[in-house]
């Protein structure tokens, strides 16, 4: 995770550190580079906290990182070009509560953009189940993912990391999860991740394995 362990946002079901962050670490790409090296990985999920006070530092430590990796680990598939993940997190009715920085239409134009921009990247995205959504609302969501051509989804439990976080409306059973994936996978995603303990780097290899 880039950019420091301060996120400037305040996302309802988080557990990052939350407030003002340190400067912008230049020296923090080689160091994941050289991490992903060590470790011989094949798959690499480089994501970050937000950084609304230096977006534009944060884009070119996130261009610099990936130009790293791929100098020092030819071979390792790095989750941002080779496959972009944007998690959708929650249904729109919910997002003040459970993302109050984001927008809705702003990620679904994300994901659409992307699709337009690079035909051949594979996208994904990612939500949490159980913060007080309708099925007929996340099958909504999957619908307008699908019509912007998502690959991968990936459906999972909320569980609260504290008491200061957003509660758990309830849990979700296993044919629960099993029907929401058969209602994605109808509408056309090519590889679906539904179940109690998802997450949106769960089996990230295998998922992207799976759909190419
Ligand atoms: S933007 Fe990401 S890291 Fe920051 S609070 Fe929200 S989920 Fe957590």
């Amino acid at each position: 995770m880039l950019l420091g362990d301060i996120c400037t946002r305040r996302c309802g079901f988080c557990a990052v550190p939350k407030g003002r962050p340190q400067p912008l670490d230049l020296d923090e790409p080689r160091r994941v580079a050289e991490a992903v090296a060590t470790l011989g990985l094949k798959h690499a999920v480089i994501t970050s906290v937000n950084r609304d006070d230096d977006n534009l530092g944060g884009a070119r430590i996130f261009a610099e990182t990936i130009r790293e990796v791929r100098h020092v680990a030819p071979d390792c598939r790095v989750e941002v070009p080779d496959v972009l993940n944007h998690n959708t997190e929650s249904v729109p009715r919910l997002y003040r509560a459970v993302r109050s920085g984001a927008r809705y239409e702003r990620t679904l134009r994300l994901l659409d953009n992307a699709k337009k921009f690079s035909p051949g990247m594979v996208t994904k995205s990612g939500l949490m189940v159980g913060l007080g959504e309708t099925m007929t609302e996340l099958v909504d969501v999957f619908r307008e993912l699908a019509v912007r051509q998502v690959d991968i989804l990936t459906v999972g439990q909320y569980l609260r990391p504290s008491r200061d976080h957003l509660p758990i409306a309830r849990f979700y059973t296993p044919e629960e999860f099993h029907y929401l994936k058969e209602e994605a996978m109808r509408l056309g995603f090519r590889h679906v991740e539904s179940g109690p303990l998802v997450r949106s780097s769960y089996h990230a290899h295998e998922q992207a394995d799976g759909i190419r």
